[in-house]
């Protein structure tokens, strides 16, 4: 497993345990909170509800995660929700809005703004300043939510393995060899977080990816 930490108060890596860590990800959903932010700000900090059927809307979760409001649909990090939300946003709009936080990437489609491909490709430390960047501001109307979601992701959402105390937001992303590889953000405080913990995983999901960093 490969970890970096890094200072949200200081806006600086402290540690790392990642070879090659200069190298370009694609971690999957972890750019699901940017994507939200983006929408929020093109409409009125306005989340909306999403009903999710699963299979049928071509989420991970095949019997669906029911009616959802963006806490819920980022501690579950619902496609359908994402979704929903990248296609009333021009391509650019999350692209746009990860360049204010430090991360260049192309325009795309809803799929890469969800975080599905190999589109959405970011190097470690920029992803985990952009995070640092995003949970500096827990009083900004767009990123309240996602801050209770991230909350509630630890709480009983993908990374539950983590319990109360933590913020979080799990992905999986391709790999070319193995089923794909999980990656994590975690947040500590709860509160106000001063430090977060980067991880990638080879060849499980996300959530496993949280599990094995726990024990
Ligand atoms: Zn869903």
């Amino acid at each position: 497993m490969n970890t970096l930490l890094y200072s949200i108060a200081e806006r600086r890596e402290l540690r790392a345990e990642w070879p090659e860590l200069d190298r370009p990800v694609s971690p999957g959903s972890l750019v699901k909170p940017f994507t939200a932010l983006a929408y929020a700000q093109a409409h009125h900090y306005f989340y909306p509800n999403h009903f999710c059927r699963g299979a049928a809307d071509r989420c991970w979760l095949v019997k669906g995660h029911g009616k959802l409001g963006i806490r819920d649909a980022v501690a579950y990090s619902c496609n359908h929700y994402f979704r929903q939300l990248a296609m009333g946003l021009p391509g650019h709009a999350t692209a746009a809005l990860l360049g204010l936080f430090g991360i260049s990437v192309p325009e795309a489609g809803a799929d890469t703004q969800i975080g599905l491909g190999t589109a959405w490709q970011v190097k470690p430390v920029e992803l985990a300043a952009a995070y640092a960047e995003l949970l500096s501001r827990p009083a900004d109307p767009g990123i309240f939510p996602l801050f209770d979601g991230m909350r509630r992701a630890a709480r009983y959402g993908t990374a539950k393995a983590l319990g109360a105390g933590y913020l979080a937001k799990t992905g999986t992303g391709p790999n070319a060899k193995l089923d794909g590889d999980g990656y994590a953000v975690i947040a500590y405080p709860e509160e106000a977080p001063r430090e977060l913990v980067l991880l990638q995983a080879a060849g499980v999901t996300g959530a496993k990816a949280v599990e094995m960093f726990r024990r």
